[in-house]
């Protein structure tokens, strides 16, 4: 019995779950995010330049884009949901301080697109990084704005040259568990 397997199974479809049952997600490939957060934080009750027009207000039924950004390796996560009903007829500013953590780019009646900028790698990545004792560890992305830890790596900071221990301090992203452990393997 591959208890090694079973485990990595378990992970990825909690991994799954996390993403997929809350409301059909596409991974896709993007391009590295183009907008960036105001650091002046723009005003929220500011109308966007697209379609919004005066007085226009959420209706039943329509259909809310979400795309998380993720700042680590250019990756964006599209969620597509019904306006929830606490959110039908709301106008911009209302719909805007609901999505607090959002940023609202087109709004219409019948569809709102919003994203939101998120500085970490997507949930598709194996992520080698430390904890709070220095230990290494492998991460995963599981919440979509959180990263988990799923196994330490039973390797120490100190034990990696000065260049690397700023890159694990930071995380390194992979495509699997297994390219991190070829990493790990050489280093
Ligand atoms: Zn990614």
């Amino acid at each position: 019995m591959n208890w090694e397997r079973i485990r990595k199974w378990a992970v990825f479809c909690l991994a799954a779950l996390a993403f997929f049952l809350a409301g059909g997600f596409a991974i896709e490939n993007a391009q590295a995010p183009v907008i960036m957060p105001d650091p002046k934080g723009t005003s929220v009750t500011e109308a966007p330049s697209q379609g919004a027009a005066a007085g226009d207000s959420v209706q039943p039924g329509c259909q809310i884009t979400q795309t998380m950004l993720f700042g680590r390796c250019g990756h964006s996560v599209t969620r597509r949901v019904e306006a929830p009903k606490d959110v039908v007829g709301r106008d911009f500013a209302g719909t805007q301080e609901y999505y607090d953590l959002w940023e609202i780019i087109t709004f219409q009646p019948s569809a709102v697109d919003m994203q939101r900028e998120i500085p970490l790698f997507c949930p598709m990545h194996t992520v080698l990084s430390v904890n709070d004792a220095a230990e290494v560890v492998y991460l995963r992305n599981l919440y979509g704005d959180g990263m988990a830890m799923q196994d330490s790596a039973e390797r120490s900071l100190p034990e990696f040259s000065e260049e690397d221990q700023r890159s694990l301090i930071q995380g390194i992203g992979f495509d699997s568990r297994e390219d991190a452990d070829a990493w790990l393997a050489v280093h």
